[in-house]
C-alpha cells in the first residue's frame, strides 16, 4: 500500500498505554475484568506484530456488535458433542477472543491424552489473527493447522474467476513449535489481502495496490471505497485457481463439516457482523514421529531453507512467522503506529461506553 499518499497522519502509542486503553474500553462496555485482558491481549499483540488489520482498530465493530447482542459479552465456550478425539464447540457468539481461547485449552488437553484432536469451533464472534490459536497450541508442544470461515456479514471476494464476491477472507494456518525457539507460523487470508487492510487503506485514504481488488464490473481497481460504498466489488483469492480453492475448502472444513454454517445466502446479513467457525487438527508429536526426532528433523529443515541465497533485493530468507517477530521488536521499542481516522474511532467508541476523559489516555506522541 502506497502509505505516503495518506492524508489522516497517524499516532504512535506505547503498547502497554494501548493494552490498557482497549481493556478500559472492554470493561467500561461490560466485560468482566478477565474478557477485557484476552480482548486486549490478541488486538495489541496482532497490532504488534504489524496485522493491523486485526489489531485495536476492531474495537469500534466489537462494541457496535455488544450493543447489538451481535457478540456477547462473558459468555464462555460450550461442549456440544464429545467423542473424545473428536469434539465440537459452540461458541454462542461470545467474544471470540474468550471462546476460542477455551477451544483451544480443550483441544491441547485431548490431544495430549489421545494423540490427537479434532475441534470444531462453531459460531463465535470474530476469533481475530488465527496465528494466535496456534501459537497457543504451540506453546504446549503441539503442531495445530486451522481452517476458517466467516459470515454474518455481505459477501468479500471472489470466487476464482467470478466477477462478484461469493464468500469472505476465509483464513488458513499452521504452526510447528520448535524446541528453545519460537514456532514456525503461517498464518494468511486466502484473499489477496485481509479485509481489514483493505479498512485501514480505506481510513488512511490512500490506493491499493493493483492486482488485489475488482470493482462491480470485475474490472481491477486500487480503489478501497468499492468494498464500502455500492455497487461494490470484490476483493481477489490469492493464487489464482489455487488460494480460491483453498479459500472454498475453510468454508467447507470450517462451515460445513463442524456443523456450523457456511457463508451463503442463509448467513448474509447487513452490517458489522462478524461470525467465525473454525476447524481445529491439534496434534502431539510425541504420538507419531516422537518428540526428540520431530525437533531435530525441524531444525535440520529449517536451516536448510533459510540456507538460500537471497535473491536480489531481499536480506534474508525468512521462515513463516518470523516477519511479524521483527515488527513486534520495533513496536515494542517505537510504539505501535495507529492511523488518525482510526484513533478518532478508539476515542468515539471510548466516549460511546461513557470512559470519562481522565480514563482517555493522552497516550499519542
Ligand atoms: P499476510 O499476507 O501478511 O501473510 C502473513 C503470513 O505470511 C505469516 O505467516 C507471515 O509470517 C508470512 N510471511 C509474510 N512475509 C513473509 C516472508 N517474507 N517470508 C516468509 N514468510 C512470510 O497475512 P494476511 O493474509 O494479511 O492475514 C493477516 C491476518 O488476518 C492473519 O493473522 C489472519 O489470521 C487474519 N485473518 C482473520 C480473519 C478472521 O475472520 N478472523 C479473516 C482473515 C484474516
Amino acid at each position: 500500500m502506497a502509505d505516503s499518499k495518506s492524508t489522516v497522519g497517524e499516532v504512535r502509542v506505547a503498547p502497554d498505554r494501548l493494552h490498557a486503553f482497549t481493556m478500559a474500553i472492554c470493561r467500561a462496555d461490560g466485560s468482566s475484568e478477565a474478557e477485557a485482558r484476552l480482548v486486549a491481549d490478541h488486538l495489541v499483540l496482532a497490532n504488534l506484530y504489524g496485522h493491523d488489520s486485526h489489531g485495536v482498530g476492531m474495537m469500534p465493530a466489537y462494541i457496535q456488535n455488544t450493543t447489538t447482542g451481535r457478540c456477547i459479552r462473558n459468555h464462555h465456550a460450550k461442549i456440544i458433542k464429545d467423542n473424545g478425539a473428536v469434539v465440537v464447540i459452540d461458541g454462542g457468539v461470545g467474544y471470540g477472543q474468550v471462546v476460542a481461547k477455551e477451544t483451544m485449552d480443550i483441544g491441547i488437553e485431548r490431544a495430549k491424552k489421545h494423540g490427537v484432536c479434532v475441534i470444531g469451533l462453531t459460531n463465535a464472534h470474530h476469533i481475530g489473527r488465527i496465528g494466535h490459536w496456534a501459537e497457543q497450541c504451540a506453546r504446549a508442544g503441539m503442531v495445530s493447522t486451522h481452517w476458517v470461515n466467516v459470515h454474518g456479514h455481505k459477501s468479500l471476494v471472489a470466487p476464482f474467476g467470478g466477477a462478484e464476491p461469493r464468500y469472505s477472507t476465509n483464513p488458513y494456518c499452521t504452526a510447528v513449535p520448535r524446541k528453545g525457539k519460537e514456532p514456525i507460523v503461517l498464518d494468511f487470508a486466502t484473499s489477496q489481502v485481509a479485509m481489514g487492510k483493505v479498512r485501514v487503506a480505506n481510513n488512511k485514504q490512500i490506493q491499493m495496490e493493483p492486482g488485489l481488488l475488482i470493482d462491480a464490473a470485475g474490472v481491477d481497481t486500487t480503489e478501497p471505497g468499492v468494498m464500502y460504498n455500492p455497487p461494490y466489488g470484490a476483493i481477489l483469492p490469492f493464487g489464482l485457481h489455487k488460494g480460491g480453492g483453498l479459500a472454498v475448502i475453510c468454508d467447507l472444513l470450517a462451515g460445513a463439516l463442524t456443523g456450523g454454517k457456511t457463508h451463503s445466502p442463509a448467513t448474509i446479513r447487513e452490517g458489522t457482523d462478524i461470525v467465525n467457525n473454525m476447524l481445529s487438527i491439534i496434534i502431539d508429536p510425541a504420538a507419531m514421529g516422537g518428540t526428540q526426532a520431530f525437533e531435530d528433523e525441524v531444525e535440520t529443515f529449517i536451516t536448510w531453507v533459510k540456507s538460500a541465497k537471497p535473491r536480489p533485493g531481499v536480506p534474508e530468507v525468512l521462515a513463516p512467522g518470523e516477519p511479524e517477530r521483527a515488527r513486534r521488536i520495533d513496536r515494542e521499542k517505537n510504539g505501535v503506529p495507529i492511523d488518525g481516522t482510526t484513533w478518532q474511532q478508539l476515542l468515539d467508541v471510548a466516549r460511546k461506553v461513557r470512559l470519562n476523559d481522565t480514563e482517555i489516555p493522552g497516550v499519542a506522541a
